[in-house]
């Protein structure tokens, strides 16, 4: 966008305002208030705001405890035994993923372990791991700890996806760095949306570079999902997982969610931790029954899950389902190309955009290096 084609007054932004087909949902959330007025919250990758229907969903559960005690489990419709099962489908079409494929479960970190007990399985000289330079350090805890797990050493064994802590992570550079080593690498690991470039990664050229190596890939999809539209059943990974406290406003510390490709449900030699809550639903109960889990994502479950910290998640993905994650990301191309024009109309080369400027490879973050010696 030129200078001259970008109108920055208050009335051209109140003018997108009134045009927005989505403008009716900023009053579904809560907007926290600085000097008694709404803040510009420019922070739902760290958490996104509380719907305000949460705590009325709070509540009902609340009082289903209060009325109901253990009997709450098996009210029907909407006992807490099957509290989980409703997840499954809302995340399915933010990821177009089959439900059978989608559970939302415990929190990210948990859920990587999780996929890396059954998809991490070293073989010979195939035993490393390959993620971003500049990685979240749970991921990267998680993969170490994984990798010492099994008795190899980090220093050797974890390889970074060397992209001089700025370039964009694409197929090419994937490609070049498994020709080197691909086959001693038994597993990628990689994100979505990176964190700190914001970059939209491309999941389903970096998965089929990871095949044409003979690796096994997951995402992490925690600055993904709920930002961009996201599409499974095209890039085919062998897992994914996330949170749900940023794109998702599942409230702090919010339930997370794994992903399974549907080749490997029916799996039942795949190492797995498993739990009661992996177990068939009818037979949770039968202490006689040995461990025979259902042909979908649930089987990963260990534990009955919490409802109070749940409510809220359904809320929020009533919200995404009545929006459209199309239409969604629609306004979030729009309303990023605006920041980015505004920054460079108000603040010139004191401020450089860090994240990709195609909006194909961005979501709705945009990283900033800031010139201080522009304020002399
Ligand atoms: C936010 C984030 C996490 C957080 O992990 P939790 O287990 O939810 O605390 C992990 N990895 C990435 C890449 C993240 O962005």
């Amino acid at each position: 966008m030129t200078h001259s084609a970008f109108d920055a007054s208050a009335e051209a932004a109140a003018e997108r305002d009134a045009n927005d087909p989505l403008a009716e949902f900023r009053h579904a959330f809560a907007v926290p208030q600085t000097d008694g007025r709404p803040s510009r919250y420019l922070s739902g990758h760290s958490l996104g705001l509380m719907p305000r229907n949460a705590a009325e969903r709070v509540g009902r559960e609340l009082e289903r405890w209060a009325e109901r005690g253990v009997g709450g489990h098996f009210d029907s419709g909407g006992g807490w035994y099957a509290y989980h099962e409703r997840f499954a489908a809302p995340l399915a079409a933010l990821l177009n993923a089959d439900p059978a494929e989608v559970v939302a479960m415990n929190s990210l970190t948990v859920n990587l372990h999780l996929m890396l007990v059954s998809f991490f399985e070293p073989d010979g000289a195939r035993q490393r791991i390959l993620i971003e330079a500049g990685a979240f350090p749970s991921d990267r805890f998680a993969v170490e700890s994984q990798l010492r797990f099994h008795g190899l050493d980090p220093a050797i064994d974890l390889i970074e996806l060397d992209n001089d802590g700025s370039r964009t992570i694409d197929a090419e550079l994937l490609d070049a760095a498994l020709a080197a080593q691909g086959e001693r690498v038994a597993l990628i690991l990689l994100p979505g949306v990176q964190y700190l470039t914001g970059q939209a990664l491309d999941l389903a050229a970096l998965t089929k570079i990871a095949r044409k190596h003979g690796c096994r890939i997951g995402f992490d999809l925690a600055h993904a999902i709920g930002n961009v539209p996201i599409d499974l059943r095209q890039s085919e990974p062998d897992f994914a997982v996330w949170c749900s406290y940023k794109y998702l406003n599942g409230g702090p510390g919010a339930i997370g969610g794994a992903f399974v490709n549907r080749r490997w449900l029916a799996d039942r030699g795949r190492p797995r931790f498993e739990g009661w809550w992996g177990q068939r639903a009818d037979q949770r109960f039968d202490a006689s029954r040995p461990f025979d889990p259902p042909v979908t994502a649930d089987a990963w479950q260990l534990s009955n899950p919490p409802i109070l910290a749940m409510a809220p998640l359904e809320v929020s993905l009533e919200l995404f389902e009545r929006a459209g994650i199309g239409q969604l990301r629609q306004k979030s191309i729009a309303l990023t190309a605006y920041l980015e024009a505004l920054l460079e109309h108000e603040c010139g080369d004191a401020v450089a955009v860090t994240t990709p400027r195609e909006p194909d490879a961005r979501g709705a973050q945009l990283s900033l290096r800031l010139d201080r010696s522009a304020d002399q």
